[in-house]
């Protein structure tokens, strides 16, 4: 028989977690504003809310922990860093920061100007709330096939190559540079191609654009080269690592995702004149440039992170994970994003609950079901999080409504999976019983989704 496959690792510390009744969580919600992000992690049984700062350390982490050089200047932890991004990514340059929207306030500081547009694929939240901020736009030029989930396109978080020749033909003075992210997390966790990667250089070359890579998830993108382009099958996930980063000028880290640590990431350079200029706003923003905002045991970590994060055996236990919880809700019949993504099973909201409207947050309406169904909280990614347009303050409605099931790394076994499974299931079953979705009470001017507080509708 042939061996069935098991986790590239063993368990040697827990955590212990608790059930809770369904009457708890309906007042728990309730007292929430039917907002996950205000529910306290206790009242969540298995929390699916991000992968993001929630992965569980190695013990070689948490040795690399305890000796971290907690000095301000020329911290040893400072060049141990260095060394590991230098290998894993090829960047000579860097600054640390103590999350990716850090690296994106610092490096966004000098290069994004008023009135700018900053085409990409698909641009994370916080991504485009700095571009926005700045009253710059970020415009989408992700492929069509992503807005179709049942489309399997292999790479679909691939840059469309008109729609970015479009918008360089048209205002190319207004473009400071093009951002791909890897993966890519508002359209299901879909990779981009290598190939894609290479074209999209070769389109920035001829407009004399720089390239920044959003990298959160550049192993897990790695991974995908690795397995569904056939000219990388027999490469290492590091080569491919290094080819990829090749193609950017730039790229900027949320270490708490790849690199498996709870806090920490960075920005990689090439040009020495750039990284003067981002060491002014590192330095304001988040502290001198040989600790960033973070501690030198948390650099440590994320030195040791990369390249554990970077190992073939590692991702695929990862990302076989996130399969199986998507295949046991395709054989229930749900709705999902398919191909299945690298940190996520994103579910079809719109799909699922076809007696509500978009209007109505449907995406938002199945996490809150989902949570009183089994304490499982997922996260809206959908028209909570797209927000109103920084113009015209209407309501913005995304092509699609997500329910995200994002996967802490190696932190919750494939009982946990089978849970959330079930759970969603028996939603699915009673799905033409939800007749009422949300309407909003309160919401911030930007990024409303961490803190609206919502009724039923
Ligand atoms: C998480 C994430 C960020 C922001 O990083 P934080 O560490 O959460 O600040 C940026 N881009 C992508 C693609 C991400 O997934």
């Amino acid at each position: 028989m042939e061996l069935p496959f098991a986790e590239s690792y063993r368990i040697k510390m827990v955590e212990t977690i608790r059930r809770s009744s369904r009457e708890e969580r309906e007042k728990w919600i309730k007292e929430a504003k039917y907002n996950l992000f205000q529910l306290k992690s206790g009242q969540v049984f298995i929390d699916l809310l991000t992968d993001s700062g929630t992965g569980a350390m190695s013990d070689r982490q948490w040795a690399e922990m305890m000796l971290g050089d907690e000095s301000y200047a020329g911290a040893s932890s400072y060049y141990k860093m260095k060394e590991a991004i230098a290998a894993v990514t090829g960047f000579e340059y860097f600054l640390p920061v103590h999350q990716g929207r850090a690296a994106e306030n610092v490096l966004f500081s000098v290069l994004v100007k008023e009135g700018n547009l900053v085409p990409g694929n698909s641009h994370f939240d916080t991504t485009k709330g700095h571009i926005e901020y700045r009253k710059a736009f970020a415009v989408d030029c992700t492929i069509d096939e992503a807005f179709d989930t049942q489309c399997l396109h292999p790479f679909k978080g691939n840059v469309d190559l008109q729609k970015l020749e479009d918008v360089l033909k048209k205002s190319a003075e207004k473009v400071p540079f093009i951002i791909i992210t890897l993966t890519n997390n508002s359209a299901g966790g879909q990779p981009v191609s290598m190939e894609n990667l290479r074209l999209v250089r070769q389109m920035a070359d001829k407009y004399g654009k720089m390239i920044i890579f959003d990298s959160a998830r550049f192993a897990e993108n790695a991974y995908f080269i690795k397995l569904r382009e056939e000219k990388y099958r027999d490469s290492s996930i590091r080569d491919i690592a290094r080819e990829m980063f090749s193609y950017a000028d730039v790229m900027t880290m949320s270490a708490k995702k790849d690199a498996i640590v709870n806090i920490g990431g960075f920005i990689g350079l090439r040009d020495p004149e750039l990284f003067r200029q981002c060491t002014v706003f590192n330095i304001m923003y988040e502290g001198y440039i040989t600790y960033g905002g973070l501690a030198g045991r948390d650099m440590n970590a994320i030195a040791q992170g990369l390249y554990e994060g970077t190992e073939f055996e590692y991702l695929e236990t990862r990302i076989r994970q996130v399969e199986y919880l998507g295949n046991r809700l395709i054989d229930f019949g749900i709705p999902i994003q398919m191909p299945i993504g690298g940190h996520a099973v994103f579910v079809d909201a719109k799909r699922f609950l076809t007696n509500l409207k978009q209007e109505e947050f449907q995406a938002q309406t199945l996490a809150v079901q989902l949570y009183i169904e089994a304490g499982v909280r997922g996260v809206e990614i959908g028209a909570l999080l797209a927000d109103r347009d920084p113009v015209t303050r209407e309501n913005r409605f995304p092509k699609l409504e997500f329910l995200r099931l994002a996967i802490p790394r190696r932190v919750y076994t494939n009982n946990h999976m089978d849970v959330v499974a079930i759970a969603l299931k028996n939603v699915f079953d009673r799905r033409d019983k939800v007749t009422h979705g949300m309407k909003i009470i309160r919401e911030a001017p930007i990024m409303r989704h961490f803190t609206v507080e919502l009724d039923l509708a």
